[in-house]
């Protein structure tokens, strides 16, 4: 393998070259994709990070060596090669970038062999994704996957760009750190030095952001890795990053106008898609009334109909049971969905079923005349509010669901819509819906433990106007919270703080933490509030769903180079894994197994 690759430089990129490099001689270094052997000539295709190109190796050309070129050149070997840059003698190939030339090689030299591969370096690919991740560094040899870091490493740098053009400081904050509550349990690290303490890693660096304000930092960004020990959902990552934002002396406007900025950029210079800024707004509360959910897809119109009181009188039990109960009854109006199939409605009654309702009300609007197994119910109260605010013509089918618990019906409602949006085709493939959803509630009841808990996070300020409501009826606050929804999914959210400690001190109240437990565990921001803290606020962005979406892929994994499976687990380098006996000691640390 020589001595050629101190010799030889690698003098361009494979996927670069073109007719305008005709007749220039060429060092290319990279990978063999593929090897086919037409007698006289060997004609293969070089691949690196750039793209692919045909090399051509025929006898006559190449200079006198002692390598055996039908042994050098196998799949997945890495070599270099010297040659010519000429015009196809055979036919262009049009899929290829350099399809319209190819190198005639003078000179081999092999750097590298490989073991026969245990999956094909193609766009599309088989292997099971345990496969995959097993071998991620010949998994991120696929082209798609290589786009899609490139992509990622683009975005990051606009978005410094970005935040650097408008005075933000980039600042690096702690990974050993403090808990911070994202409402996700912590991953912790034992600390060596003090036996039996741990380091939370960060959930986000929420508190740090806010002590820059307080230090005077005025505006602060990050792209900084996160920890959450979360049950893994398919899309979601233990350690993911997020472009974290804080700035001083703002109003919620003036945080999401930067945000606005930053997305434009982004979508705009990597998916050519013109943001119209600003990104509406609309309130928690009418984002549930119309879409059901907190994060609507508005990339197309269909909204609910709240029929409740209408359905108070209906003979019809679960609409009335539902509106009796302090339920709701909602409807969607399906245009042209007269035509839909028993099976097809019978599917979407199966969708619903899965967020808790008991089924699928529905009537078709045909001939004038409502039809349907629950058309007979339809009075003239139901019949008016069908054809008014439903809209209902000829052709179209109407769905309804009804809970006595609103949050049920109301979820899903909402999971219908989206639903049907998709199934149906109801907007275009490349269109983005972009909206802001703004003053969420600031508690919520957990439905499990049934205690009170922060919707955003705790240290979120509520709307001035519902600050008497604090201590009296907190879960009819509001917060000066945001979040920007694309498509139906969250990307990124953010509120004005408390800078004044004693509202703080009343929402760790509020939450039910004592005196003692919150200046055990919120002490050092307490004080840090009490000496001249700015307004502020900000927001942060999950990085890798929002490169995801700019990839244009629905799978997070792809646009990370070493993701986790969805048991946290590294299958490459086998993390988690046990540790000495002796690391343990020295931190402490004495193991007990459940059933020990
Ligand atoms: N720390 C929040 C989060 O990680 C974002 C923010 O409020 O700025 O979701």
């Amino acid at each position: 393998m020589g001595r050629f690759i101190e010799e030889w430089k690698k003098s361009h990129w494979a996927g670069r070259l073109g007719t305008k490099d005709e007749g220039q001689t060429v060092v290319l270094m990279g990978w063999i994709d593929a090897v086919r052997d037409h007698g006289g000539a060997i004609f293969v295709d070089l691949r690196d990070r750039s793209g692919l190109v045909q090399v051509v190796f025929d006898a006559a050309d190449l200079e006198p060596s002692a390598i055996d070129v039908s042994k050098a050149l196998r799949q997945e070997y890495v070599v270099a090669v010297r040659g010519m840059v000429r015009r196809r003698s055979g036919k262009p190939n049009p899929n290829l970038e350099t399809g319209e030339i190819e190198i005639r090689a003078t000179a081999l030299s092999l750097l590298n062999r490989s073991e026969s591969m245990p999956f094909q370096v193609t766009d599309t690919i088989d292997a099971s994704e345990a496969t995959r991740l097993t071998y991620r560094y010949l998994d991120l040899r696929r082209p798609p996957l290589q786009q899609a870091l490139i992509l990622r490493a683009k975005a990051a740098a606009i978005v410094r760009e970005h935040f650097n053009g408008e005075d933000f400081i980039e600042v690096e904050t702690p990974v050993l750190s403090k808990s911070t509550p994202e409402g996700a349990r912590d991953y912790l690290v034992p600390s060596r030095i003090q036996p039996g303490s741990f380091y939370a890693l960060p959930q986000s660096p929420q508190l740090y952001k806010q002590l820059l304000q307080v230090a005077g930092i005025e505006r602060y960004y990050q792209i900084c890795r996160c920890f959450r020990d979360e049950d893994l959902r398919a899309d979601r990552q233990p350690e993911f990053t997020q472009i974290d934002v804080e700035m001083s002396f703002v109003a919620p406007d003036d945080v999401m106008a930067i945000a606005d900025g930053m997305i434009a950029k982004l979508f705009g210079a990597l998916r050519g898609v013109d943001v119209l800024l600003p990104i509406p707004k609309i309130s928690y509360d009418e984002a549930i009334r119309r879409y059901g959910v907190d994060n609507p897809d508005v990339r197309f119109d269909m909204t609910l109909c709240d029929l409740t009181d209408t359905a108070k009188s209906s003979s019809f039990k679960v609409f009335s049971n539902a509106a009796a109960n302090g339920g709701r009854v909602l409807g969607l109006t399906v245009e042209g969905g007269a035509q839909m199939s028993r099976k097809e409605i019978d599917a979407l009654t199966a969708f619903v079923k899965t967020y808790g309702v008991g089924g699928l009300a529905w009537v078709k609007r045909q001939e004038g005349q409502f039809k349907g197994p629950v058309a007979k119910f339809f009075d003239a109260a139901l019949e008016q509010v069908a054809l008014g605010e439903m809209g209902a013509r000829d052709g179209d089918l109407l769905l309804f669901v009804a809970d006595s618990t609103p949050t049920v019906a109301q979820t899903a409602a909402g999971r219908l819509r989206a639903h049907l949006g998709q199934h149906l085709g109801l907007f275009k493939p490349d269109a983005f819906g972009f909206v802001w959803v703004v003053d969420f509630p600031m508690f919520e009841k957990d439905p499990e433990t049934n205690r009170t808990a922060a919707v955003h996070h705790p240290f979120t300020a509520p709307l001035p106007e519902d600050l008497p409501l604090l201590d009296t009826d907190p879960l009819e606050v509001r917060a000066r919270a945001y979040d920007l929804v694309v498509n139906g999914q969250e990307i990124g959210g953010g509120s004005i703080r408390n800078c004044d400690p004693e509202v703080q001190s009343r929402i760790f109240d509020a939450l039910g933490m004592g005196k003692d437990e919150a200046k055990e565990k919120f002490g050092f921001l307490l004080s840090a509030l009490s000496y001249g803290a700015p307004p502020h606020g900000g927001l942060a962005f999950g990085f890798d769903r929002l490169v995801s979406i700019l990839v244009g892929t629905d799978v997070i994994r792809d646009v990370i180079a070493f993701p986790k499976t969805t048991r946290a687990a590294c299958l490459m380098t086998d993390a988690p894994s046990r540790v000495d006996a002796a690391q343990l000691a020295e931190l402490g640390i004495s193991l007990k197994f459940k059933g020990d």
